[in-house]
């Protein structure tokens, strides 16, 4: 049951309520949920709920309904994440965990790992002990590739997930690897369940192969009942009658999984297909569906495999894979960020040499807008967002060091460019150091209860009315107040209690502000997305650097900007966007704006920076990221 506190419940009361739960044979797990401190106790209190409810300080008793209490959602409302180093699973990013379905040797181990390293992944797995069908195939390198693991990490600077078989190997999996993985096979062991849930290190729990979810979710509450909550679910398919793949891949798993557990959930489509060529597919429809990450077999030399070569993409294969989930995850609201663990290390870099803790990311409005997602997705946990109250704002706490970094959107797919942040790009002497984009949708939010056709008055930014243009134009009587931005439309809506007031805003306000969304997706096109810049005052140590962003002004003569272009033309460099504008007091003069996929950073770019310097009046290198 879940006993939810009083918000004025004394320390003494709330003491009186966990001892009398402990005496009464329950575990006790204490939260906070919404703001609300609750208590979940499971297992066979002495005392009905009924007894709980009429304790000082309780105002609520809710039974779990379902057989799984630790991992229900009933019980904790939000999503766990679970930490690997840098890496967050569960969170606003992508997780990809890929490497060989077995540690071969140590060459073939630090080849697979850099290769998927290059293309994204932030994770490496390879089974060191194998659960193999026939007792003839081979059986892993045991402890041998356990310490492969532990140099990959070392080497290539990823996190290693490797299956534990046995509570016997609980010492050396300690020794040697960041996440284990319980297998198909070994799911309803329940001895070898409770070792890894004493174990200290975020557990991967595949689901087996004939188990129902409900039995899945069972086995994840033996882990969490002995204390360990990093757990992620990992569906890997199941034995159906069907025989043209190894297994059939559960997808619907997701959104149920999604419904009934707080825990994140990833998708190995390499077991549930069996064949290389259905892997892609199966990978793309589970981020669509939902799903926190992926496990992917990947080997360099398939046809030699030791284990599972007929599944293992070529790397070449799982990089193109990596650039299609890199396209679906913002339609699902999520990221997929090929340079995570460089960005990671260099954002603690630059917090070493500025001799501070945690680095500051300036953003215009409020706490819930699509600035802050896009600062809170781009940086992840390693970064504290600072609300600001205008672009300029931004720019100036950047330069004055107030804040390491801003975020500041550039242009909207449906509404073009933020005309001010190009300004202010030219105006200021910083760094472009990274981008990001997100796709927006825009939700009519009301309050509860609220009807659709009571609403009088709508507030939100004037280019948020503009990207929902058709929808409002059906409702022409409505009156539409412009305000800063879309948080602050959801917080003057609430304040106001007065439930004829709506706001367009994203779902995150919404929930933030305890509103509700009354019409989903009302912009235009839903093909919206905003491009943001990340600036700073120097660029990041290690970042990927595939692309870069100048600014120049060319003479005023026939083929002036066309000899400019010709540059890159002639070295094969592609130009991914080209703006021009005004150039202030010279009436009818314009600035060009050029982002290219070229690292001018590097000593490589150096002629053709030459090159462009004599055909321009002025040059400004924005950054490389
Ligand atoms: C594996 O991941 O290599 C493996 C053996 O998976 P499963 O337990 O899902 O068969
Ligand atoms: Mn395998």
């Amino acid at each position: 049951m879940i006993l939810v506190l009083e918000k004025e419940i004394t320390q003494e009361q709330k003491n009186r309520i966990l001892s009398t739960l402990r005496t009464d044979g329950c575990i006790v797990r204490e939260m906070s949920e919404a703001g609300q401190c609750v208590i979940g106790a499971i297992g066979k209190a002495g005392h009905d709920a009924g007894f709980f409810q009429q304790l000082p300080g309780v105002a609520r008793v809710v039974p779990i309904s379902t057989s799984f209490k630790l991992v229900s959602r009933q019980l904790h409302h939000e999503d766990t994440t679970v930490q690997v180093g840098d890496v967050v699973i569960g969170g606003e990013h992508i997780v990809v965990i890929a490497g060989p379905c077995a540690i071969e040797s140590r060459d073939q181990a630090m080849t697979i790992a850099r290769e998927v390293r290059r293309y994204g992944a932030v994770l490496f797995r390879g089974g060191a002990f194998k659960p193999r069908s026939s007792p003839y195939s081979f059986q892993g390198l045991g402890e041998e590739g356990l310490k492969i693991l532990a140099e990959v990490r070392e080497e290539v600077g990823l996190g290693v997930v490797t299956e534990i078989t046995s509570p016997a190997q609980a010492d050396m999996m300690m020794k040697y690897v960041d996440v284990v993985q319980v297998g198909a096979r070994n799911m309803q062991n329940f001895e070898l369940l409770k070792c890894v849930g004493r174990l200290g290190k975020p557990v991967l729990l595949k689901r087996g192969l004939a188990a129902t979810i409900e039995e899945w979710l069972m086995s994840a509450e033996y882990i969490l009942s002995e204390g360990n909550d990093h757990v992620v679910l990992c569906e890997r398919g199941i034995r159906t009658f069907e025989p043209y793949t190894r297994n059939t891949l559960d997808l619907s798993a997701i959104p149920v999984l999604k419904k009934l557990t707080h825990l994140p959930v990833i998708i190995d489509p390499s077991h549930a297909t069996g064949m290389r060529e259905k892997v892609s597919p199966m990978a793309r429809a589970a981020i669509a569906a939902g799903a926190d990450g992926l496990m992917i077999e990947v080997h360099h030399d398939p046809d030699k495999a030791l284990s599972d070569g007929p599944q293992s993409l070529y790397p070449k294969q799982f990089g193109q894979l990596m650039r299609n989930i890199h396209v679906i995850a913002p339609v699902v609201g999520k990221q997929l960020d090929f340079g995570l663990l460089d960005k990671a290390a260099a954002v603690d870099h630059l917090s070493k040499a500025k001799g501070k803790g945690v680095q500051r990311a300036a953003f215009l409005g409020e706490i819930g807008t699509f600035s802050h997602k896009a600062c809170s997705q781009y940086f992840g946990t390693k970064v504290t967002s600072v609300p600001m109250s205008s672009f300029r704002a931004i720019f100036q706490a950047v330069k004055e060091g107030e804040a390491d970094f801003g975020v500041v959107p550039l242009e909207n797919s449906l509404t073009g460019s933020i005309h001010e942040n190009y300004d202010l790009l030219l105006e200021y002497d910083l760094k472009i150091i990274g981008e990001i984009t997100l796709r927006i949708m825009h939700h009519l939010v009301g309050h509860p209860g609220a009807k659709i056709e009571s609403i009088k008055r709508v507030f939100s930014h004037p280019q948020v009315f503009q990207q929902c243009r058709q929808f409002l134009d059906r409702h022409d009587r409505w009156e539409l107040i412009s305000t800063r931005d879309t948080a602050t439309a959801v917080k003057r809506i609430q304040k106001g209690r007065d439930l004829t007031d709506a706001a367009i805003a994203s779902k995150e306000a919404a929930d933030m502000h305890g509103m509700e969304v009354m019409e989903e997706g009302i912009e235009a096109n839903p093909r919206n997305y905003t491009r943001f810049v990340v600036i700073g005052t120097e660029r990041l140590e290690n970042g990927p650097r595939r692309k870069s962003s100048l600014i120049y002004s060319t003479g005023d003569q026939p083929g002036a900007l066309y000899e400019t272009l010709k540059v890159f033309a002639e070295q094969g460099i592609n130009l991914v966007k080209l703006e021009s504008r005004p150039i202030h007091g010279k009436p009818w003069e314009y600035m060009f704006y050029i982002d290219i996929q070229a690292d001018v950073e590097a000593d490589s770019f150096k002629p053709v920076l030459d090159a462009l310097g004599k055909k321009t009046d002025y040059l400004k290198i924005l950054g490389s990221y």
